[in-house]
This record gives C-alpha cells, structure tokens and sequence, in this order.
C-alpha cells in the first residue's frame, strides 16, 4: 500500500533513488503535522512484516496493534503532542506483554502467554508508542548469530544473493526488522553485546544504556547482574527518543537507578569540540579484520575533523573480559533459568514417571543445546568447591576491568573502537566452534562487565558491501554524552542513511 507511505518515502521511490530508511523522528513530523496516521503507519507496516520472508519476528499482534494506532490517533486528534504518540515499534520477545505470547526464543515458552507486561513496554506504551509483535532472538538471548532460536534463524537483510548472512544476536530479530523497515525502531536487550552487535551487522544505530537505567522488571532474565534493555534504531536521534521513553526508575526491580528523569536528546547538537576520545591499544589487536581496522579509523578521524581529540589510553585487563563473562554470566543464568521446571508455565513433557523425571524430560526437550551448555557451566562455577575457583575469581577480573575504565575515563570523555572483530558471517560458519561465536562480543562485553552506556553506530562498508559498526563507550549515566558524538558524527557522515538490499525488496515487493 504505497500510497499511505509516509510522502518524503514515496516520492523516493518515484523518483528511483536509493531508499533511505526513515526514521522515527521523521514519521513524528509527519504525524504531528497530520500528513499521515498511526493507523495508516501501523497497516503499512504490518503489511511489510507479512511480506518479509528474513523471519525477523515470532509473533506479530495485527489486531492490538491497530487498536493501539486507533487510540493514538484520537489522542491526537484531541491535542496531544507527544513526539512518539502512534509510532509503531517492534520488540523483542524478552519482553513480557499482557496477554501476548512471550518466548523468549525457546521451546520451553512456546506456550506462554504473559499475564503482565514489562515496565518497560508499559513505559513505551504509556507514551502512545504502537507494539507491532515480538521478533526472533537466539533463546533466552544467549548467542551472537540469531541461529540459537527454536523458531529458526534469521536472515539479515543485508545479504547478498546466494549467500544467507546472519543479523547477529541476540537481538537478531530486531536488527533485521529495523534495517529492512518492518519497523522504524526496535527494543533490545544486551547483556554481553546483543544490542550493539546486531546494530554493527545490519547496519543500525545501537544503544546499551548504563546498567539500572531500564528496569528489569518483566524482562526474562539470562544475566541479572549485565542484563539491560535498549532501543536499536537508525540514528542516534532516533535512540534519544526512545530511550526517553524506556528508562526511568522502577520500585518492581530493586536494581533500578533511583535518578531524576532525564531528557536524552539535550545534548544532541552540542559540538564536540574538544571531546577527548580514548583509543584503547587493546581494542585495536592483529586478530581485528583489517578492513574492519581501516573503517574505524577513518570514523575516528572525522570524529577528529569535528573538533575531537584522539588520546591513547589502556585498558590492560580487557583480555580478561571474556572469561570473566563466560563464568558470570553462565552462572547467573544457571540460577534465573531453574524457574523454568514445567510446574506453573511453558511446556512440561507429557510422559513422566515422578516429579524428578517431570522435570528432566522437560528441560531436556524444552532446552536448546547453547542454553543447556550454559546451565552446565554455571552450575559448575557456582557448585561447592568450585565457586571460589571460578566465580569469585571472575568477580575479580570483573572489578580489574571497570577499575580499567575508571582510571582511563580520567584521560578521556568517552572510549572508541569496532563494535565487532570482524562483519556479518554467513549462516552455519560459526556453530560448530563456540568459542569462535563468543569471539563475537570480545569488544562489547567489557562495558557490560563494568555497567557502562554503550553504542554503535553505522562507520562504512566492507568491499563486500557489508556494514561495520564504530562502538563508543561512556562513563557511567553519560548516556547523553555518548548520543551527542553519535549524533554529531551522524551529521557529518551519510552510512546511517543507506538502505539493505533486503529493505528495498520489501518495500517495491
Ligand atoms: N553473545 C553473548 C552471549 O551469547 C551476549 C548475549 C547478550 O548480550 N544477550 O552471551
């Protein structure tokens, strides 16, 4: 239904020009000024995601969603002014809404449906944002591929005819339904990369916001003490708002920051002049593809052409951040997931002989295999005997690395480098190596480890035609910090703005 598209999207593709994706803030104007409804936004979209073969979503809710549309438009049409009020967005099925189906990626929650909703989904809907349905995640959000999903893998849309590339993971999902405009923006969670990666494979903008700054509340859990909801979107503007509106203090989650709300867009526009950039040695190793190296130093240097100071600076222990995740994070899901037993929800094996056998038999077939390894190993890390070996252990490596960012954000405003080692790969070429998937997140996981805001955003193009994220790191609740380099490094660079080949299937489709 071209003809309710938003106008500025149309006459592109009138006029044949590469399509580049539009934003929220552009459907805001274009809401607010009467131009379009949320109602005709929303069946646009939904007419989109019907199309999309990518498998970008779980579960799509046409009917609440234009319901949510419908109201918006009243509230519209009877004054109301917000900015994101009818906005449709898609997210990701970590979240529990009332009454949807949430599964997390997982067998074991094929069946359940949510008798509550997330704070942060009600945050969003409370400001009149539209929930188009749930997108595709590795289970329980434990992988960097999207591959480990019990609903099938997704395919990012910017692949190549013939070859099959993954959206990253674990909020693969979301990555794919953003960059091919199923939806303009999509939520995330990340826990060791999951937003910032996908972001840096398809091409997105991708923000982890400090630790306690989203609540956990209605979140499933994987990692408790790194998990954290952010927006994935196409500019940094883009994720301002949003993050507007999921962050706030929650009494529901007792690790909720208890501090005054903020406005993520103030500093947007204000220069940079005289930022000074960290460059960490250690994130700049042999092991980083030299395409990917060359990319990002060419970002950092318009950085520089914007009045931004490079600075070397060190963060010894960054090595140590991998397994120092790999024990923590393991463990802690170990703990979170013994909930999913079969007694009181998801899927319970039909045959059993006693309460011991209910339970085995369930987990056995409602767990995918990444996600058992991961039970295996934490309950080991945390077993008598072994929790001083491993865990405490790894708590140490944890303090040694944000001690690390500590003393270099007292040389520097903010932390840059790749987002990833290396670009999107294709399907199948990393799941027989585990290892080599985790090797995924050796740049993100760091800022999770020490609670801090980090994004990507969209720095340039393989020779493959693949996109590369440049990944900035803030010291802690500097999110506005963070979004104002972003932003500013946006306005002078145009790779945020160009278009999946797989987006512009789906749109002339
Ligand atoms: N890929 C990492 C993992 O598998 C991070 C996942 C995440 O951030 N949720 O644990």
């Amino acid at each position: 239904m071209l003809s309710t598209l938003p106008r500025t999207y149309t006459s592109k593709l009138q006029a044949n020009l590469p399509v580049s994706p539009i934003t929220v803030s552009e459907l805001s104007a274009q809401l607010r000024s009467g131009e379009i409804s949320s109602v005709e936004l929303t069946q646009d979209y939904l007419q989109r995601i019907e199309r999309s073969e990518l498998n970008a979503f779980i579960s799509v809710s046409a009917d609440s969603a234009l319901a949510e549309a419908q109201t918006a438009d009243a509230k519209r049409a009877q004054g109301d002014d917000h900015p994101l009020l009818g906005i449709p967005v898609a997210h990701k099925d970590i979240f529990c809404i009332e009454g949807t189906l949430t599964t997390c990626g997982s067998k074991i929650l094929h069946n359940f449906i949510a008798p509550y909703t997330a704070t942060v989904i009600q945050n969003m809907q409370n400001q009149g944002l539209v929930s188009l349905g749930k997108t595709n995640m590795d289970e329980f959000a434990m992988g960097s591929s999207n591959e480990n999903s019990y609903y099938g893998s997704v395919t990012n849309p910017w692949s190549s005819a013939g070859e099959q590339l993954v959206p990253g993971g674990s909020s693969g999902g979301s990555a794919a339904a953003v960059a091919a405009g199923l939806a303009p923006a999509a939520t995330g969670t990340d826990t060791g990369g999951s937003i910032r990666q996908p972001a840096a494979f398809c091409n997105l903008t991708g923000l982890k916001p400090s630790y306690g700054r989203c609540s956990r509340y209605g979140m499933i859990a994987f990692a408790s003490s790194l998990d954290q909801a952010g927006p994935l979107t196409h500019t940094a503007a883009d994720a301002a708002l949003l993050l507007n509106s999921m962050a706030g203090f929650d009494t529901r989650d007792a690790t909720s920051l208890d501090t005054p709300a903020e406005d993520f867009t103030r500093h947007l526009d204000d220069s940079i002049d005289g930022l000074i950039i960290g460059m960490p040695s250690e994130f700049f190793s042999s092991d980083l593809d030299p395409e990917v190296a060359s990319i990002v130093e060419a970002a950092i240097k318009s950085l520089e052409s914007l009045g931004a100071i490079v600075k070397q600076v060190s963060l010894p222990n960054s090595h140590l951040a991998l397994p120092s995740y790999y024990v923590i994070a393991p463990a802690e899901a170990s703990s979170n997931l013994s909930r999913f037993d079969g007694v009181r929800y998801g899927h319970r094996a039909e045959q059993y002989t006693d309460l011991v056998d209910m339970y085995t038999r369930t987990r056995t077939e409602g767990f995918g295999d990444e996600v058992k390894r991961r039970i295996m190993i934490g309950t080991y890390a945390l077993s008598s005997g072994y929790y001083d070996a491993y865990y405490a252990q790894a708590q140490k490596l944890r303090r040694l690395i944000a001690d690390d960012f500590n003393s270099a954000f007292e040389q520097c405003d903010l932390i840059v480098g790749p987002t990833t080692p290396a670009p999107a790969f294709p399907h199948g070429s990393k799941t027989e190596d585990p290892v080599a998937m985790y090797l995924n997140d050796i740049f993100t996981i760091p800022a999770n480890l020490a609670g801090l805001p980090a994004a990507s955003t969209p720095a340039g193009f393989t020779k493959a035609g693949l996109p590369v994220g440049l990944h900035l790191i803030g010291p802690y609740l500097q999110e506005a910090k963070l979004l104002n380099a972003v932003h500013r490094y946006q306005q002078e660079t145009d790779w945020h703005l160009r278009s999946a080949p797989g987006a512009a299937a789906t749109e002339s489709a």
